[in-house]
Formats: structure tokens, sequence, C-alpha cells
């Protein structure tokens, strides 16, 4: 017999990423994978070419240089944050590995973000997917899901594809109704870019509860995506575990580096808050004025839902893609009428409206 992978494995569908060229389009506008229009801090590349030597010796296996400017900016205790070098993915992937038996449920939302489900497959873990109410969490329906065998509730806040996040009062809710034993894992990728009053990210959250865990990212604001930086902050406990799991040398030097320089340099980091901040506003109008319904986004993206008929979603990627201009098909998140558009430059955020005006004029 040939070598068998464990149970859930091969009911893996392979994740596929945001499409990144277009077949004879010379000039691309990739607005597929929410990666920031500004890019990097000049500081954060600066700290990429100091740290280009010395590539013959092993990376610090603590991260301490990368944790310790975390913990600085955010006044968090070093010891309990773990670094990875292959995204917040990684992340999320180790806790199911270490917390999910055969069998065991993890919970998410019905648009959830696909690496949960994939997580929790890979660690023959049975997913279990909970209605959203206007494509928002439900928390009660979140709660009554829960069974003696929910081990992990991945929450992704504020969400992606919906845009659409819980306030900490919701959050504070859902955890009150989970057994101690369950693990409440947010996922706060899109967190530096919420302008709201009550929204918390989830330090808060860790800080007072033993199960709960945030996972943070560089790909996303700090403009770092090809890297693959992100981090988490966890119970003291949570951080054991992950620490005799994870691959012993799982950040590169170079990494380190970039994220420390990263994170120190607020002022970009805002910069990209605010630029944000505009055309989310901006694109929002511009396109409702089209007559396309869109989400109430905070995160840096916006889900734009498309009318069934010759101006449906896969027609309108058609008719952007050929002019360059490439979004996010969301399918496979259950969302076949919807495109999601990451917010670009003015140029690339004026030339998609000026399209969309066109497509549906046309
Ligand atoms: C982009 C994204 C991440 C970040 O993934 P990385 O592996 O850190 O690049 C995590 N969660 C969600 C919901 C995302 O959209």
């Amino acid at each position: 017999m040939s070598p068998t992978p464990k149970p859930g494995i091969l009911d893996i569908e392979a994740y596929v990423g945001g499409r990144a060229a277009i077949p004879g389009v010379a000039k691309v506008y990739k607005l597929s994978s929410n990666e920031s229009p500004l890019g990097p801090s000049p500081k954060a590349v600066e700290a990429l070419t100091a740290a280009a030597h010395d590539l013959h010796l092993y990376p610090d296996g603590s991260s301490r240089l990368m944790r310790e400017a975390i913990a600085e900016v955010y006044g968090l205790d070093p010891a309990r944050i773990i670094a990875s070098g292959e995204g917040s993915d990684a992340l999320l992937t180790m806790l199911a590995a270490a917390y999910l038996q055969p069998g065991d449920e993890a919970l998410f939302s019905e648009h959830a973000f696909l690496v949960y489900k994939i997580a929790t497959l890979a660690n023959s873990g049975k997913p279990v997917v909970v209605g959203e109410k206007n494509l928002r969490v439900d928390v009660d329906a979140m709660l009554a899901a829960v069974t003696p065998r929910t081990r992990l509730v991945y929450i992704a806040n504020p969400n992606n594809p919906t845009g659409t996040y819980i306030t900490h009062e919701e959050m504070r809710r859902l955890h009150a109704g989970l057994p101690k034993s369950t693990l409440l894992v947010i996922d706060a990728a899109y967190s530096e870019y919420v302008r709201k009053n009550d929204y918390e990210a989830g330090i808060e959250m860790v800080s007072r509860f033993d199960n709960v865990v945030m996972t943070r990212t560089f790909s996303k604001i700090y403009g770092l995506a090809a890297l693959r930086i992100g981090w988490a902050y966890a119970p003291a406990a949570v951080c054991d575990v992950l620490n005799r799991i994870r691959g012993p040398f799982n950040t590169g030097t170079i990494q380190q580096h970039v994220a420390a320089a990263a994170i120190r340099d607020r002022a970009h980091t805002e910069k990209a808050a605010t630029h944000n901040a505009e055309w989310l506003g901006w694109l929002t109008a511009e396109i409702r004025k089209l007559g396309l319904s869109v989400t109430d986004s905070v995160g840096n993206f916006i889900l734009i839902r498309f009318p069934a008929g010759a101006k449906n979603a896969a027609e309108a990627d058609r008719f952007l893609s050929s002019r360059g201009v490439i979004l996010r098909a969301v399918g496979s998140y259950g969302l076949p009428d919807c495109l999601r558009m990451t917010v670009g430059t003015e140029e690339e955020n004026r030339l998609t409206v000026s399209l969309l005006k066109e497509f549906m004029g046309g």
C-alpha cells in the first residue's frame, strides 16, 4: 500500500492566492492580495541591506531583537510574543497542530479566511462553519455551535474578505460563552487599519485571559508581504507550547531586523493608515454611486457585490483584467457574486472606478 496521509489532508483544497499577472497584458495593477500601496518603510529597506552580511551564520533562534521591538511598541512582555518567518498563516496552523486531536472541532464563520479550514483539516480536526448575519460574524450563532469537542475558535477581526468587524463587547461576549478549555484565536491581520472606538485588536483580551491568542502580520500595513513575517501574542502556557513545536530557527536574520525597523517606524504606519482611511471612504462612496453594493469595510479592501446577468462578477473580473486591473474573485469564500478590491494608490483607485463606471454603463 502506498503512503497514506493523516485523515483530513486529502479533503483540503489547496489555497490559491490572488492573481499577480494577466497573460498578454503588460502593465497590471495588482489589487488582489491586500498588499500596501505605499510599500514598506524606507527604514525597513535600510535594515534589509544592513542585515545582508554574515549570511553564513544561523539566525538567533529566539527572534529576540524582533520580539523586543514589538514588545516596546505595544508595551507587551516579549516573552509572550512568538515570531514566525512564514507569516501569521504558520501561527494559525501551529495552533491547530498543537491543540486539535483527531475529531476535535474548530469553529469559524461562513466567509472566514480560508487558512482556518486548511489548518483544521491538516490536523485531522473537524471544521464547523457558522452562518453570518449581513456578512458579519454572528456571536450568538457561534456560541450555539460550541460543543464539548470545540477546541479552537478562529475569528479574523476585521474579517477578510468581508471587511466587517465585531466590537470589543461582542468579542468579550463570545469569549465569556466559551469553555475555559477552548482557545479563542483572534486573527488581527488588518487591525492597524481600523479606526473605530468600539474595536480592540486582542491585546487586552490576551492580557486578561488564559485562552485567547492574537495573531498579527507584517504582510499588510507594513508592506512586507514578500518577507513572510508574522507574530502572535499569547498566554505564557500557549507560548510554552508553541516554542516547543515551532522550527528551531523559524525566522531568518533579515526578517528579524526588517521587522524590528518596520514596527518602530510609527510615522510610516500612520501614513499608510491615513492613506487607507481616505481612499477606503472614497472608493466605497464612488462604487455605491454606480449602483453596486459595497460592505462597510474597516480593512484595506472592499467587497463589491455585482448583480446577476450581463453585469455579474465574473464579467466584471474579465473586463477589468483585460485592462490590467486585477481584483480578487471570492467564489472560494462562498461569495461568487462578489469581487474584493484592495485599496490602492490614487492612480489605481481612480482607474478602477472609471473602469467600473464604463463596465456598468456599457
Ligand atoms: C493576509 C491575511 C493574513 C496574513 O497572512 P500572512 O501569512 O501573515 O501573510 C492573516 N489573516 C488574514 C485574515 C489575512 O487576510
